[in-house]
């Protein structure tokens, strides 16, 4: 049975049987993979090792005849139970994850959406507007999986698009005002949001995206994987109960 030694971020885990938890790790090079962890008897530090969104190390047996790999060693780098403290940054942090997993297909490795979650997860721990993070998030996560409408010429006329001006339409992309009359105009905050994420690490921004450009990176997101994002509306919830500027 092949071992392999990966950097990981734990996405999600779920009780299997009795003393054993499925995690569902990201690597760094091997993509998403699903592993049994047993919980050795008398010892709790190999389960919290594996919290989710926990940076680990972590030695793993590879069956060619099982889909599930089996945890044999891990060591925590990071833990990321201090954004547990604080609801929005935390569920935050699980849309990223839920990102990182639904967009990362099985069997492929996605170095970037793995470096996109690990700073993500730092962003949101040294204080980054959680709002921000998940429009990053959402943002780079469409354009690393080639789903992106760019925003910088119309898809219809090809005519290069004025900063002060975008309307999304969405069988098309990004319009001119001309051909954008089905669209949904975006806020001058969520055009210069749009244009700083495409440049700048999300630590950098100063615009924050408003709700119909979150609108339309979920549904884009929700065309792609042919569902909706759960971690989502759990986001939202939250953000709603915080007051804040609109
Ligand atoms: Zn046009």
């Amino acid at each position: 049975m092949p071992v392999v030694t990966e950097e990981a971020i734990v996405l999600t885990r779920y009780p299997f049987r009795e003393r054993s938890a499925v995690v569902v790790l990201l690597t760094r090079h091997r993509g998403v993979i699903r592993a049994l962890a047993r919980q050795a008897k008398g010892k709790a530090g190999g389960g919290s090792a594996l919290e989710p969104l926990a940076q680990v190390t972590v030695t793993l047996y590879l069956s060619p005849r099982r889909e599930l790999a089996t945890v044999n060693e891990v060591e925590l780098r990071h833990s990321c139970m201090a954004l547990a403290g604080r609801p929005a940054a935390w569920a935050a942090a699980l849309v990223a994850a839920e990102l990182a997993l639904e967009f990362c297909p099985p069997g492929t490795s996605q170095e970037a959406l793995f470096r996109l979650l690990e700073r993500t997860v730092a962003w949101l721990e040294q204080g980054v507007e959680p709002r921000v993070v998940v429009g990053y998030a959402l943002l780079w996560t469409l354009k690393l999986a080639g789903v992106l409408p760019d925003p910088s010429t119309c898809a219809r006329c090809r005519t290069p698009l004025a900063e002060e001006q975008l309307v999304f339409v969405p069988t098309e992309g990004f319009c001119c005002a001309g051909h954008g009359a089905a669209g949904v105009s975006l806020s001058l905050a969520s055009i210069s949001f749009l244009h700083q994420a495409l440049r700048r690490p999300a630590d950098r921004l100063t615009a924050v995206p408003g709700p119909e450009l979150v609108g339309l990176l979920r549904s884009l997101a929700q065309q792609f994987l042919e569902k909706p994002l759960r971690s989502l509306p759990v986001f939202e919830r939250l953000q709603g109960a915080t007051p804040g500027p609109c």
